[in-house]
């Protein structure tokens, strides 16, 4: 009853479409899980209000990017997804880049090189959008999205005012920001760049490409690596060492061409994935003595 009252509400915000019945396989890289009401805010003003009805009525909510750090649940989510990929607009300015949270980072990425911006070639072929790389401080080959954020525009859903957070508010560490913990919402980011040369990171750019296409599973639906990095020690290797390559529960299996993804091989659901984390968690215990952490994040 609640849920129908809200999609009602809802109704009313202009610039936002609303898909109920939609699997969550439609919005996660890994192609897992059961069925939720999306919404699609195309404009900020849309996004804040749709959040503002959301927050006014106790509803349960996510905010979620591409989809491509997360897993929904076989049983869906039975509050609504807010996604926010039509948010893309992006404006260049000197060296400085302001997007807006739902621009892919290919999208990012290839504007920055264009207009002959070094800094962010180390992002391309992630497949997230800038809010998803904010909120997880995404990174490969020696860099990290912190290293050319200047600030942050959230909204607060407590307040309902947008703010800025600079750098230092956002707390980033490895795969951490302070937006895991304070409940604000990423509405856009300003990156600041510094002049290259074009061909230079052009010719970065397609060697990262390159490496992702040689190492990572991208023939199969994933959420990239599932374990954080442990200080010190590479979690593929420990995963390969412990013999676990090809390991398999249902239909999710440890990658044969990289041990730190675990792939979605034939109509894996979330509790095979799980159960596969749980088992590699328990292996490298029992062997290596150590406690790795999941990178992916399950939604319930
Ligand atoms: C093939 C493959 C390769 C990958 N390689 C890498 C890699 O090299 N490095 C790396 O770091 N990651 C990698 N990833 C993981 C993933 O792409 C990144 O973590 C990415 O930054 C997630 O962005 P997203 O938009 O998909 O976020 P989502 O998965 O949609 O969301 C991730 C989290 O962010 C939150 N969130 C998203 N948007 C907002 C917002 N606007 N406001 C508040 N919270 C928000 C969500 O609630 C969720 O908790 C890879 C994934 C795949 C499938």
């Amino acid at each position: 009853m609640l849920m129908k009252k809200i999609i009602d509400l809802l109704h009313d915000v202009q610039n936002l479409t609303i898909s109920e019945n939609t699997s969550c396989k439609q919005l996660t890289t890994f192609k897992v899980g059961g069925y939720c009401t999306a919404v699609f805010p195309s404009t900020v003003d849309a996004f804040i209000s749709c959040i503002e009805i959301l927050k006014k009525n106790d509803a349960k909510f996510i905010v979620i990017g591409n989809g491509s750090n997360i897993l929904f649940d076989d049983d869906g989510y039975d509050g609504i997804v807010v996604v926010t990929t039509e948010l893309k607009q992006l404006v260049v300015s000197e060296n400085r880049i302001s997007a807006e949270c739902g621009v892919p980072l290919h999208t990012l990425c290839t504007a920055a090189s264009g207009a002959s911006l070094a800094g962010l070639q180390f992002a391309y072929g992630i497949p997230g959008t800038v809010g998803g790389a904010v909120f997880m401080n995404a990174g490969a080959y020696d860099g990290e999205i912190k290293d050319c954020i200047v600030d942050v525009t959230c909204f607060d859903p407590e307040t309902s005012k947008l703010i800025k957070l600079t750098k230092e508010e956002c707390d980033f560490s490895y795969r951490h920001s302070a937006f895991e913990d304070n409940g604000l919402i990423i509405v856009g980011a300003d990156f600041e760049l510094s002049y290259g040369d074009k061909n230079e990171i052009k010719r970065e750019m397609s060697e990262i490409i390159g490496k992702r296409r040689d190492k990572q599973p991208l023939n199969y639906p994933s959420a990239g690596s599932a374990f954080k990095r442990y200080p010190g020690r590479y979690t593929a290797k420990m995963i390969d060492e412990a013999g676990l390559k090809g390991y398999s529960v249902g239909g999710a299996q440890i990658s044969e061409k990289h041990a730190g993804f675990i792939i979605n091989r034939k109509n894996a659901t979330c509790r095979d994935i799980k159960e596969l984390v749980d088992t590699v968690k328990s292996v490298i215990k029992d062997k290596e003595g150590i406690d790795i952490e999941c990178e992916i994040r399950f939604i319930k």
